[in-house]
């Protein structure tokens, strides 16, 4: 039987240490370890301050990162690259960094395929494949750091949980992931800078509002009543806006921080003015954020595109009844801008 190597990129500076201590290593030894992992090097040869007998007791029980990179694409105007990589076990991830004037954020997968089958998304066609490990979500922000730390000398500031899968639905390892980066010697990523992504599943997000994990949380409700929700979002189903809504009032209790919904529009189908004007009554009362995004559109779907005055007129009907709207920035559209479709496009190509 060949022996699976565990992937050391998925422990905790602290589990890191214990490790080499059981291993009967002096206590520092540990600590050496966990300054070399986030430096970007990719094998226990290169941590040339161990001693040999070290780097091969490592070598023999772990493997540093599984991801092999197969693509990248940098949009015409530099401000997005999106990066295709390929797992152990053949299956495939993408993520995207984007370039923001406060600083460059990486949107990275959590699950290889995802199980909650909105209609307009590229990334659930196929349906659930499996859950992404820590170590392999680590390893997206690793890859990413250290291609864009080269070339521009800026690493990852903000991080958003919005690649392919639903992030509540691979709970324990997107926690683990979130207090893995935000540790001081890991990543030392602000939880401010972290914004998780969910379609939500109203008990995970009771969960996680208390984990002590004050990050942002942003709710894809693209609908202002469970009647055209479950149109596109079979979850829909499962918890009503209502309830979606009271999960975010809670968040915001427990956390102080102020949710995000996000609001896809399609054409004909979410954006009239009267939607607008239901949605803003579901959320008065409540300071939260809206973020308005045109639907990218994907083969094989029927959505459409709202008409450039049909989307500010939507904005201008949320805005003046006092609701705090953004209108998402649509970076990279000529390599693939939704999530989904850079796999998708590539997937058609090239067979594996
Ligand atoms: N599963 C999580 C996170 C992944 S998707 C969630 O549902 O939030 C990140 C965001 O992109 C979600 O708001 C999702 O609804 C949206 N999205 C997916 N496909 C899209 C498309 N074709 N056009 C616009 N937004 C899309």
């Amino acid at each position: 039987m060949t022996h699976v190597k565990e992937d050391i990129l998925g422990l905790m500076p602290n589990e890191i240490i214990k490790e080499l201590a059981d291993m009967g290593e002096q206590p520092f030894r540990g600590k050496q370890v966990v300054n070399w992992l986030y430096k970007g090097i990719n094998s226990f040869g290169a941590m040339t301050n161990l001693p040999k007998s070290t780097r091969q007791k490592l070598e023999s029980k772990y493997k540093i990162g599984s991801l092999k990179q197969i693509d990248r694409q940098k949009s015409e105007k530099g401000d997005t690259i999106k990066y295709l990589y390929l797992l152990a076990d053949n299956n495939i991830i993408e993520c995207v960094v984007m370039k923001y004037a406060y600083g460059n954020t990486l949107c990275l997968s959590t699950q290889v395929g995802c199980r909650m089958g909105c209609s307009f998304c590229a990334s659930t066609k196929e349906g659930l494949v499996r859950n992404l490990e820590v170590g392999e979500m680590v390893a997206q922000l690793l890859i990413a750091n250290s291609d864009i730390g080269r070339a521009e000398d800026r690493g990852i500031r903000n991080i958003v949980l919005m690649g392919s899968g639903e992030p509540l639905d691979n709970y324990q390892n997107v926690i683990k992931f979130m207090r893995l980066v935000h540790h001081p010697d890991v990543f030392n990523i602000s939880y401010r800078n972290i914004t998780l992504s969910t379609c939500g599943l109203v008990p995970k997000m009771k969960e996680l509002s208390q984990e002590d994990i004050p990050i942002t949380l942003s709710i894809s409700l693209h609908a202002p009543n469970d009647e055209i929700r479950r149109k596109i979002m079979p979850v829909a189903s499962a918890y009503s806006v209502d309830e979606i809504v009271q999960a975010g009032k809670y968040y915001f209790e427990k956390t102080g921080r102020r949710v995000t919904f996000e609001y896809s529009l399609i054409h004909r189908l979410n954006d009239s003015e009267e939607n607008a004007r239901e949605l803003a009554y579901r959320l008065k009362d409540f300071s939260c954020h809206v973020n308005v995004i045109p639907i990218n559109e994907i083969e094989g779907t029927p959505y459409r595109r709202s008409s450039e005055y049909r989307i500010e007129s939507f904005i201008n009907t949320l805005k003046s009844l006092g609701l705090q709207v953004t209108r998402r920035r649509e970076l990279g559209q000529d390599i693939g801008g939704a999530c989904g479709q850079l796999k998708r496009g590539y997937l058609d190509n090239v067979e594996i």
